[in-house]
């Protein structure tokens, strides 16, 4: 490895999949501008001292335990599966989550044939279950104390009630459209998945400390603007307390006076909730008027 190349950060994303698209957005939106590799396996941050590994996303959290790359963005339901295996191998995990992210969301399911009569979890005693997530799905049996046989499969699991290899699977599931297609019910989550930022624990080195701090602020940032609104409205300050109370998500709010009235003020606030019409109207019932509310581009804690 290079001089050069041990002084950038590396961020390992999926190269092609669900979660590809939406991580690198996150980066773009942190500021990076980056130039693809001709092999494709590599995007150059052209603005800052970062490179992007694209990898499969099963691979993401081996890179980050073995320092390859300081951060990863994988889905929690990988991270989880490898973090068990780990443990139950007798090594240390060398991978934090340090943020949830908000795509990638879906959950970890037990499914039966449309025909299994499914009675609760007891149904599940002495049954095969197939999955391409043993280590998660054994701590769940494990925690429900349910008795079952985990069949251990590399993909394909919703096939293998079918080929007679398991009695039910357990699959991530997001619509449920495949398991239908399938023949096949959802009956128990497992676990609740979306992406997450993981980072080494490792100190990083000290020429990339700062470059590192600032990406995991504008990451955080950008979480936190996803979802955050900012709201301008005029409010008799006999009503103040109660419309303050009515922003959702909000800390101080800004008290300004109007020109030519004593009775009314303006109010600005950021919500960091979701402002839903619902909102609006008790706003507006409570004496609120000329209400606005404006996305949020970027925001810096
Ligand atoms: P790779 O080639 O990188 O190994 P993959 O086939 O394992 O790809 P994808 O199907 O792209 O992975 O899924 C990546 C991640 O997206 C999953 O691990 C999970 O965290 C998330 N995800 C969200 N919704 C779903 C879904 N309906 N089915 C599967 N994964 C989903
Ligand atoms: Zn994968």
């Amino acid at each position: 490895m290079s001089v050069e190349s041990g002084t950038r950060i590396k961020v390992a994303v999926q190269k092609s999949g669900r979660l590809t698209e939406n991580s690198l957005d996150l980066l773009g939106r942190c500021g990076l501008k980056y130039s693809r590799g001709k092999d494709q396996l590599v995007c150059f941050g052209e603005n800052m001292p970062l490179d992007v590994l694209l990898v499969r996303d099963d691979d993401i959290p081996s890179l980050v335990q073995e320092d390859v790359c300081e951060l990863g963005v994988v889905g929690l339901n990988v991270v989880e599966e490898k973090r068990l295996g780990f443990l139950a191998a007798g090594i240390a995990p060398l991978f934090e989550q340090v943020m949830t992210l908000d795509f990638g969301r879906c959950r970890m399911s037990i499914a039966v044939p449309e025909e299994f009569s499914y009675q609760g979890r007891s149904s599940l005693a002495g049954k095969r279950i197939a999955t391409t997530y043993p280590n998660i799905l054994e701590r769940w049996l494990a925690e429900e104390q349910i008795a079952a046989e985990v069949v251990t499969l590399s993909g394909a699991v919703e096939i293998a009630p079918r080929l007679g290899r398991a009695e039910l699977i357990c699959d991530l599931v997001s619509t449920g459209s495949t398991l239908a297609a399938n023949h096949l019910r959802e009956v128990e989550t497992v676990l609740e998945s979306q992406a997450v930022l993981i980072r080494t624990p490792v100190p990083v080195a000290a020429e990339k400390v700062s470059w590192m701090n600032k990406l995991l602020k504008r990451m955080d940032g950008v979480q936190q603007v996803r979802e955050s609104k900012y709201i301008m409205l005029h409010a008799p300050r006999s009503a103040l307390a109660e419309i303050a109370a009515l922003l959702p998500g909000s800390e101080h709010p800004t008290i300004m006076p109007l020109e030519g009235t004593d009775e009314k003020v303006a109010v600005h606030a950021v919500c960091r909730e979701n402002v839903f019409w619902e909102t609006l109207e008790s706003l507006k019932a409570a004496g609120a008027s000329a209400i606005l509310v404006l996305p949020v581009e970027k925001m810096l804690a």
